[in-house]
């Protein structure tokens, strides 16, 4: 038998069933074994674990993960797939299919229910249209997760794992090294999926801080700080962080602060390192702590 990630495989699959694909849900399924091979291989797949996988699509991924893992979560939003991986796996014993929006499933209740004491780890080939969303919403809630080993746009990839005064390095940069470290694993070309999609893939991995890596006071007014500072991001720091009302700190204070916290006023925020943000924070906070006072 074929595997479904195969192009003959795929095919064949989608010739048994009237299936159309839905542009809507970004549907551009993975037709190559290497590349599921380097998704397994990075997300470190044992019978210990318990995985979500996010969009299985007709399983082209899940088929694998189904033989490697202890147990396999996966949510899909297209009611046309479900009888088609009822079908596959429906008989799998470690294999439980959801049919739901993953941003409207109660992740914290369900990792509870399938995984109670240990850390999830999380495996996707994401829908462009929502990858940013999808990832923000597993990082910042607090849930119980490992690692997450995702097929994302090439640019995305790139974005999540540049180094601080790189052109890609961004606000996003910034706010998942806060939660986890990125890893580029490998880059995936356009022609692995059908139907092709218009841009290049990569596989990334974000293994998560069991703690935040980085300590701050204030975790809101850290990432205002560091969305303020890449929205003008020609502009010097404290220009970029005077002009922002939702800051409300005042020029003069804030080239003090900028000067005492060793960041520097003349400095733009695409230099910033995350601790060099955190740094910042936290005397801005000590700041208006003092102020109050
Ligand atoms: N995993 C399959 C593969 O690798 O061939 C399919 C990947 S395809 C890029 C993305 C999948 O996510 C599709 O099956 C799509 O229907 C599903 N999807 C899109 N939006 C979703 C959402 N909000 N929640 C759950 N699944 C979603």
């Amino acid at each position: 038998m074929e595997k479904i990630a195969s192009p003959q495989g795929t095919k064949d699959l989608l010739n048994k069933y009237p299936f159309v694909f839905q542009k809507k849900f970004g549907q551009n399924f993975l037709i190559d074994t290497h590349v599921l091979n380097k998704i397994i291989d990075a997300a470190e797949i044992t019978k210990e674990d318990c995985v979500l996988e996010i969009g299985p699509g007709i399983g082209s991924v899940t088929e694998e993960l189904i033989e490697h893992a202890g147990k396999v979560i996966a949510v899909e939003i297209d009611k046309q797939l479900i009888p088609i991986l009822e079908e596959q796996f429906g008989q799998k014993e470690n294999f439980r299919l959801i049919h739901q929006d993953i941003l409207k499933v109660d992740l914290k209740k369900l990792i509870e229910e399938e995984s109670p004491n240990k850390r999830i780890k999380v495996v996707a080939n994401l829908p462009y249209y929502i990858t940013t969303p999808i990832i923000m919403h597993l990082l910042e809630n607090e849930l119980p997760i490992e690692s997450i080993t995702i097929m994302v746009q090439k640019e995305v990839a790139d974005r999540l794992s540049s180094p601080p005064g790189n052109k890609q390095y961004g606000a996003i940069t910034v706010a998942v090294n806060y939660y986890a470290k990125p890893y580029l694993v490998a880059n995936v070309p356009r022609n692995c999926f059908m139907p092709r999609p218009n841009v290049d893939s990569a596989v990334l991995r974000l293994t998560l801080n069991e703690t935040s890596g980085v300590e701050v006071n204030n975790r809101a007014q850290l990432f205002k700080i560091i969305k303020a500072s890449f929205l003008q991001r020609r502009k010097t720091l404290l220009n970029a962080l005077a002009a922002n009302a939702d800051l409300g700190l005042p020029k003069e204070e804030l080239k003090t602060l900028l000067e005492d916290s060793h960041v520097g006023a003349s400095t733009r925020g695409e230099t910033l390192s995350l601790q060099e943000f955190a740094r910042l924070s936290d005397y801005i906070d000590a700041f208006r702590t003092q102020k109050k006072s």
